[in-house]
This record gives structure tokens, sequence and C-alpha cells, in this order.
């Protein structure tokens, strides 16, 4: 549950009917509360403990005879009281009472990871620190250090989450948000028949995550408010250009009204990055008739750009020389070359996922299970990986001229060397390296293990090469160029991980990739044949990066793909 500042004003117990999971939200809400007051301790566990167990119960106390409620085990009189009180009236009093007595910014600070209510309790009280930004300024003056249970390390982290939820208030993931863009599109051209209306800003240029959707309208002010207010939504900001909603659903809709005459050249600018604008601007008039996009880079004497290259003003001069790539699009990846099976932590067996890429018009697949550092995934020891080696050969006898590649995702370890020795790491056709154990690191350890591993010369691809996790987790830090070069001089090829969470190597260093003839490789890191449609976004990635389908290992086929790794092969002398 993510505690909001509506949460003291309407509480969020409102009358949408309580479900289980409301209720227990509010026990353990509950629960936190009275121990930030430094309450009782005992009376504060009995409500967390009914949380726990409300949580998990089979049937739905709303729908439950009141008599029976009392009886369920873990719901004594107090507790079944309650329920019974927010079934009934939607609210729990006891609840109410001590979100009236405390702070919003201390109830929002339950959403910081790393402090729980007994640090709250001597932030609040001892430091008497009641907002969450007062808290980072707090830890960037080092003033936690001074309080009982606050060493270095908590003020470290407590910095870390902050830092993470403020960036992160309402921001989403492309991937998370695209679905809703499109409906609420489709719903919105569906009603705004006369009227131009267009999708614009960072969500047309494709970028990673979203923080507003952002829509372009030649309808009117009113008949757009109309339209939201009647769906529940707020208009929350609003002048004469602009009008920003915000619904159920913590996203923002930005809207930029304009009339018909202007709609082109709004579209056009509010789907620049500014810096592509401000670039553009200083280069090329921008005439207010255009009659459409295509228009304004015709007048400039510019081929067209896509919104989703319109980040970099760099761009302007590689247009105007003709020097654009053709970007890559979906149906150019003709393979999958990251996957997961259930030899470890995959959910489909090799076979299965073999015989969707042949429905799929595919002509390979390279399976690269977790190596044996990985356990936690139940990575393959050396007998497993000559069980499912001689598993693959009989698979390519059976579904040739489809063929299935001998892989690993092989764990960097911490001092750089890869998880297997040289005899086995000869077993595989060819291999990714990817960090996943003591990710905590700085530049110095992350470039020594990183670059190790590429001069390695069974490292084929570089997997996930930060390991960030979009929105929940930064990356360790790298010298992105320094590892390009790297790349470069031992022949290996970098992963674009197109998990929408991942999407690493970061877009923004493609171009130098590009540069230094680096070849990216757009995989899934499909942990499921459902996995396989995450190729998706990360083609969205790179097409920001401006990559085209010959500079990308998975858009190879078949033959290009088995003489390109005959060829490194041949080059490291292995
Ligand atoms: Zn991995
Ligand atoms: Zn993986």
């Amino acid at each position: 549950m993510t505690i909001t500042l509506e949460h003291q004003k309407n509480s969020l117990l409102g009358d949408r009917g309580m479900n289980n999971n409301a209720i227990a939200d509010n026990f353990s809400l509950l629960s936190k509360l009275m121990e930030i007051h430094g309450e009782n301790s005992f009376k504060s566990k009995t409500y967390s403990i009914a949380a726990f167990n409300i949580e998990k119960l089979p049937l739905q106390l709303s729908e439950t005879p009141q008599e029976k409620i009392f009886s369920i085990k873990g719901i004594g009189d107090s507790i079944g009281k309650k329920v019974l009180e927010m079934i009934e009236t939607g609210q729990m009093k006891t609840l109410n009472d001590y979100l009236e007595k405390t702070p919003v910014g201390i109830v929002e600070m339950l959403n910081i990871k790393g402090i729980g209510p007994k640090k709250i309790n001597t932030i609040w009280k001892e430091l008497e620190v009641e907002s969450i930004g007062e808290l980072l300024y707090a830890c960037n003056e080092n003033r936690l250090l001074l309080y009982k249970g606050f060493g270095e390390k908590t003020q470290d982290n407590i910095r870390e989450s902050i830092e993470f939820y403020l960036q992160n208030q309402g921001t989403y993931l492309y991937a998370q948000i695209e679905s809703y863009a499109y409906a609420m599109h489709d719903k919105l051209s569906a009603h705004f028949t006369k009227s131009k209306i267009s999708l614009t800003g960072s969500f047309r240029r494709q970028l990673e995550t979203i923080d507003e959707l952002e829509w372009c309208t030649t309808a009117s002010s009113h008949d757009v408010k109309k339209f939201f207010i009647e769906q529940g939504f707020d208009a929350i900001e609003e002048d004469a250009e602009t009008i920003l909603f915000k619904g159920e659903e913590n996203v923002k809709l930005q809207f930029y009204l304009v009339d018909d005459a202007s709609f082109c050249k709004k579209l056009f600018q509010t789907s620049c990055s500014v810096d592509f604008l401000i670039g553009w601007e200083k280069r090329y008039p921008l005439s207010v008739e255009a009659t459409s996009e295509e228009d304004i880079f015709k007048t400039a004497g510019l081929p067209f750009i896509i919104p989703a290259l319109r980040e970099n003003d760099s761009i302007l001069a590689r247009a105007k020389e003709n020097k654009l790539n053709d970007v890559i699009q979906p149906s150019d990846v003709r393979s999958i070359i990251h996957s997961h099976s259930n030899w470890s932590d995959g959910l489909n067996t090799i076979e299965d996922m073999a015989n969707d890429l042949v429905k799929r018009g595919y002509e390979y697949l390279v399976i690269t299970d977790h190596s044996k550092s990985a356990f936690y995934a139940n990575g393959l020891t050396p007998e497993r990986i000559r069980e499912q080696h001689r598993y693959i050969d009989e698979l390519n006898a059976k579904l040739k001229p489809f063929k299935i590649f001998k892989s690993i995702e092989c764990d960097i370890l911490n001092d750089g060397s890869l998880d297997y020795s040289n005899d086995i790491l000869a077993t595989f056709d060819l291999v990714i390296t990817s960090v996943h154990s003591n990710i905590k690191m700085n530049e110095e350890k992350a470039m020594m293990r990183l670059l190790n591993a590429i001069k390695n010369p069974y490292t084929t691809i570089l997997g996930h090469m930060t390991g960030r996790l979009l929105l929940s987790r930064n990356g360790y830090p790298v010298d992105h160029k320094k590892i390009i070069d790297a790349c470069a001089e031992n022949h290996v090829a970098i992963e674009l991980n197109a998990h929408p969470r991942r999407l690493d190597i970061d877009w923004r260093w493609i171009d130098y990739a590009i540069e230094k003839n680096v070849l990216i490789s757009i995989d899934p890191d499909a942990h499921s044949i459902k996995g396989f449609n995450d190729i998706k976004y990360g083609v969205l990635a790179a097409q920001k990066g401006g990559l085209n389908k010959e500079q990308n290992l998975s858009s190879f086929n078949l033959k290009q793909f088995e003489e390109y790794l005959e060829t490194v092969k041949r080059t490291k002398g292995i």
C-alpha cells in the first residue's frame, strides 16, 4: 500500500466496499501508527497480526455472516468489532483518530524503505523532522548519526530510498503505462470525433519511464474537462492552454489545447525534448501554418526525424547530412538470444520455447540458463550442463533446420573471473556474462569485474551492463565509454536487455557503441515464452539510440549468426 497525502483527507477506506486487502491494510497502518506514537508494542502487534491473518483468508469478510466473523481464528472481539465497523461504514474511527494526530509527512515516511515505525518515532520526536524533504536534508547534513540506531550505513540507505521515492512519485515504466495510454487514447478519439487529438510528449518519444501522458487536442477546454470530471478525474492544474488531470490510478494526464491552425506546430513542439527544440529553434523557423509534421521537416529541408529520436539536438546535424539510420523495427529481430528454461529459473521447457519460435518463423534460439553460482536460480552444475547439451542435440536433430544454440548466462564472480573453468566454457556455442551477486559496489570494483569478464576470451556478449532496475534500483556505477572501448577491442557484443525494467545498456550510449563498431544484441532475458514479447521494449529503446538492424546481433539470420560466432572464436584463438 502506498500512503498518499489524500489518505488523511479521504482516508483510504472510502466507500468503495471493503475487501480483505483494504481491511488488512488499515490494521497494518494502525499498528504502525501506534508504534510511531511510541505506544505499547503488545497492542500494536495485535493489529499487525490481524492484518497478516486477514490478508490470507480464503473468504471475503464482507460476504461472511457477522456471527461467523468472530469465530474466525485470530479475530477476537476487539478486532471483530473493527472489521464490522469498516464493512458497515467504510471507516475505522481508531485509525482516523491516529491519522488526525500524526503529521502528513510522518505518515508518508512509512513509504520509505529502510525506516520502520521505531525509527520514524525517533525522527519525529527527537530530530523534530516532520517531512520527507526535511529528512533528506537531515541525511545530507549527517544529522541522523547523532541518534541511537542510526549508523552511517542506515543514513546512506535512507537517503537513497528517499531519493528514489521522490523521483518515482507517479512515475511509470513505459511498459506499465502503455496499454492504459492507448486505451485512454482510443476512448478520447471515440468521444471527440470532430476534434484532432494526438498522443505526444515523452510517451510519444518512447522514453523508458513516463511521468505523465500528454495529448494535443483541438477539443475545447470545457469539453475535455466535462469528459474527465464525469469519469471521476480531478483537474489539478489549469491555465488558458493546458489542463492537467489526475485520476484514481495516480497517472497524470496533460492536455495542450490548441486551435486547428496551430495543432501540428504544437504537436511537433510537445514531442521534442527541450534540448532538441532549442537546437531546432536556433536553426529553423517554425511556421504556424504547417499542416503536418512532415511539412515542418520539409520546410526546414530535413528528412523526417521520428519522435523517438528527438532527444539530443546533435541529431539535427546528422539529419542535415542525411546520415540518419533507418532504425530497427520489432519485426527485424529474428532470434531470441537471452532466455532461461525450466533447467534454471525459467517456466517453460526448451522444446516448448523452440516450438513457439518455429511458429513465429524464427530460425534459432539461444538458451542461456544460469550458471552454478546462481544457486538461488537453480544454476547449472557441470554435470547438468553435459545433460542439457545432450538434450539440445536431440532436439536439434528433431527440429532441423531450426537450431538451438548451447549457451549460458555465466556469473561474473567477485574478482571478475567467470563461473566455470575454460574446459567447460569451451563447450558452449557462445557465452553471455553478467553480474548477479554483490552488486553494491563502487565504480572501481564494478569496472574491475566487468573489464576482466570482457577480456575473458569466452565472453561473447556482456549481459545487462549496469544491473539497474528502472524505478527500483540504480545500477552499479560504470564508465560506459571504457566498457564500450573494451568490448570493441575484445570483440564482445553488448546486450540491450529488453526487459522493460532493465533496458540496460541505456539507449543514450548506443550511439557511442555504434561509433566503435560494437554490436548491440537486443535480448529479452525471457523467463517464459511470454517473456519473448519484451523484445518490443528493447527495440523501442534501441530506436532512441538510432540503432539499425545491421548493428543488432539478434537480427542476424542463422547463417550470419553462425559465421559471426565462428569469426569471433577464430579471432580470439579459442
Ligand atoms: Zn541476468
Ligand atoms: Zn538472464
